[in-house]
């Protein structure tokens, strides 16, 4: 017996010499490369003019009908697959190092955007790959084959009560299973999750820290409502975002009762105007404030597009649009780069 324990103390002794080490060297990779890539974003700060990050509304097709709608339905095109891999290809040669698959809903062309997204990470090695969605498409099924191209998915959540959600014009009751649903299957796939909320009349006064708590989104950003004269505002516009406007003040009080969550990033009416780079179904830039669509990325190449529009490389930077934007590194197999995924 004594012998026995004898043993059973040194095969234990040698397993946490073993394991101890190897958990520490493993910590110390993932700090080093972790340090890599924020000294990488440091320098894009100091003498970057490129896209690194660009959104790329592919389609303006939605299965829901949120009143204030920043990208409404107004042309139902779509580039063929092999010109919007040309276009993003154009996109990473000019310096993009992430890309945002927005719509319309993306996931109502599913075949689109997953090869797309496997396109992005195992042929232009993109940094990072999201998807803003609605939630109510989003499939196990899909994740299963392309999950691993995807390293954030955010989905839009305006409020935790499905009647003002109904107001808004977001799904039919049934928006805040979708939103569980995606927290879920992103948690599985080791992709980061993260909310979208657009603060606006109706949700201004709600206090959503205890489901912010539960779902625990790496990120959450908070949108002031905004009008923009070509798709909310204007008696030709499909909707109309004025009865959701809220003041500034109003806003202000929104994110004092929720600024305390770590994930929390609030954005103005002043910050996000013309602080994205906005890539439309037809891969032209659009500077939504001044109603200025540049020529198509596929006519006269990024560069010349770019000169077409106003954006400011700053107010990218103060939103705080440059982040660790990379895959959950848990499981991932690897550091979680996009790079070493493929
Ligand atoms: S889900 Fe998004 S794209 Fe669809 S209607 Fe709502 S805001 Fe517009």
């Amino acid at each position: 017996m004594g012998t026995l324990t004898v043993l059973c103390a040194i095969v234990l002794l040698g397993a946490y010499a073993i394991i101890i080490p190897w958990a520490l060297l493993s910590r110390m990779v993932t700090s080093i490369k972790r340090f890599i890539f924020i000294i990488e974003t440091c320098i894009f700060r100091l003498k970057s003019k490129k896209p690194i990050s660009v959104n790329y509304h592919f389609t303006r097709r939605c299965n829901y009908s949120c009143g204030f709608c920043f990208h409404t339905a107004k042309t139902s095109h779509m580039l063929s697959l092999n010109d919007a891999k040309r276009g993003l290809k154009l996109l990473k040669d000019a310096g993009m190092h992430k890309l945002n698959f927005a719509g319309g809903e993306p996931f109502l062309e599913t075949g689109f955007l997953g090869e797309l997204m496997k396109y992005c990470k195992t042929e232009l090695n993109l940094q990072s790959v999201s998807v803003v969605t609605n939630g109510s498409l989003v499939s196990d099924r899909f994740l299963r084959i392309y999950g691993k191209y995807l390293d954030i998915m955010a989905v839009s959540c305006d409020s935790f009560s499905e009647d003002v959600n109904h107001e808004i014009g977001r799904g039919k009751g049934n928006h805040l299973r979708a939103v569980q649903k995606v927290a879920r299957l992103c948690r599985e796939y080791n992709i980061k999750f993260k909310i979208n909320t657009v603060v606006n009349f109706y949700n201004w006064m709600e206090d959503m820290n205890e489901y912010i708590d539960e779902l625990k989104p790496f990120r959450w950003k908070c949108f002031q409502c905004l009008l923009l004269p070509d798709e909310n505002s204007g008696d030709a516009t499909i909707r109309d975002a004025r009865r959701f406007l809220i003041s500034d003040e109003q806003f202000q009080i929104f994110c004092e009762r929720h600024k305390h969550h770590e994930s929390f990033v609030p954005e103005g009416n002043d910050v996000m105007v013309n602080s994205y780079l906005i890539l439309d179904e037809y891969m032209c830039f659009l500077d939504k404030d001044a109603k200025v669509q540049s020529k198509s990325i596929l006519q006269v190449g990024v560069e010349k597009a770019l000169e077409e529009v106003r954006w400011y490389k700053d107010m990218f930077l103060e939103r705080r649009g440059v982040y660790d934007w990379q895959r959950n590194i848990k499981n991932a197999g690897g550091d979680g780069c996009g790079k070493d995924l493929d």
